[in-house]
């Protein structure tokens, strides 16, 4: 059995790994030689991944801001997120899949890997089959902020981030569902709320937000797999790599989708994500007015916070997020 990867990202460069350990034939092929795209690099405590990546800081302070008012400020005793060296792991990890023997090319031809019967897609949000936001991010060297901040701002669907990300340097991002231009969004965003320091990296790329249409034979983004309210997707892309890992390791095939693979782990993923897609598609139809009610009762509620910051409160959070919906309706038809 001989095994091609299409996208050596977060999905694919650990899937890789955890094949040839179990000495299978495997293929690696990416379009870059080393990582490239941009990330907020944030990732939740509650998973460890298989091979371990480098943490540059630890998350135990959010703040939160809706059209410029901060609506509430929460602290952890642990951290809730850490902000990993994630390119650096990528790259260690494709370097560990050569070491170990395996084949890695680099190529932009689409059709390479794809002749044999065995083709795992992990190439991101690329097929562009599926609603996307395009998402930028800057690093801030010499800037430093306690903690993570996300600003709201409810004419627009998403959001502006400040992270912290080496001791002396800063991630600031944004991406909203109606500005395809981020990157123009957040040069403004940065010009007035970041005192110090000088952008060293600015970058872009999409995130999804909805399922595609092809989820065939793919891992991670490539199967949508990316929380669509927060925009969290290494940790789903890791989970999908092990859990279709564990499903060739056991049946010597791939499986047809990693929605239908009904492991205990990919179906607690995919009822989160879901709870996500709900609820953007909720926030969606609310006006302005609505919009501020919602966040508002969102982030002032901590199992809410919980749930959005990628906790495993997940039955709690949907309880909680249909009570707080529930209240808006109410509200709505008295205000009518
Ligand atoms: C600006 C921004 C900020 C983000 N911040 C966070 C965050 O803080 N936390 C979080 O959890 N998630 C975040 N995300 C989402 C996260 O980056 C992705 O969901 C995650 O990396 C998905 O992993 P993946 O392995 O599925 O795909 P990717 O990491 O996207 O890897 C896909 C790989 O496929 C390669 N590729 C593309 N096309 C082809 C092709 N035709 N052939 C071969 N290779 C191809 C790419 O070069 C890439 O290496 C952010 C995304 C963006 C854009």
């Amino acid at each position: 059995m001989k095994i091609n990867i299409k996208g050596a990202g977060v999905g694919g460069s650990l899937l890789a790994n955890l094949l040839i350990d179990e000495g299978l034939n495997v293929t690696l092929i990416d379009i870059k030689e080393s990582y490239y795209k941009p990330c907020g690099d944030v990732v939740p405590t509650s998973y460890n991944p298989p091979y371990k990546w480098n943490i540059l800081n630890e998350v135990i302070h959010f703040k939160f801001i809706v059209n410029n008012s901060t609506i509430n400020e929460v602290s952890y005793r642990r951290p809730k997120w850490v902000v990993i060296d994630k390119k650096g792991w990528i790259d260690w990890l494709r370097n560990r899949f050569i070491r170990r023997g395996g084949n890695c090319v680099v190529s932009q031809n689409y059709w390479i890997g794809q002749e044999g019967n065995f083709t795992v897609f992990a190439n991101g949000p690329y097929n562009m089959d599926r609603k996307v936001v395009y998402a930028t991010r800057a690093i801030i060297e010499g800037e430093s902020v306690e903690g993570a901040v996300l600003e709201f701002n409810t004419k627009l669907t998403g959001f502006y981030w400040i992270f912290p990300d080496t001791d002396n340097s800063v991630n600031v991002g944004a991406g909203f569902l109606e500005f395809p231009n981020s990157r123009d969004l957040l040069l403004k965003y940065i010009s007035t709320k970041i005192k110090r320091g000088k952008i060293i990296d600015i970058r872009g790329a999409p995130i999804s937000i909805s399922k595609p249409k092809k989820v065939e034979f793919s891992i991670g983004e490539a199967a949508g797999l990316v929380f669509p309210l927060s925009g969290e997707g290494i940790r789903p892309a890791a989970i999908s790599a092990e859990e279709y890992f564990k499903y060739i390791k056991l049946k010597r095939t791939l499986p047809e989708s990693i929605y239908a693979i009904g492991s205990k782990e990919i179906n607690s993923l995919l009822r989160k994500i879901n709870i996500q897609r709900k609820l953007l598609e909720f926030y969606l139809r609310l006006n302005e007015e609505r919009r501020f009610t919602f966040l508002r009762t969102l982030l002032n509620n901590e199992v809410l916070i919980d749930s959005y910051l990628g906790d495993e409160t997940d039955y709690r959070g949907i309880l909680e997020s249909i009570k707080a919906i529930k209240t808006l309706s109410y509200d709505r038809n008295r205000e009518i």
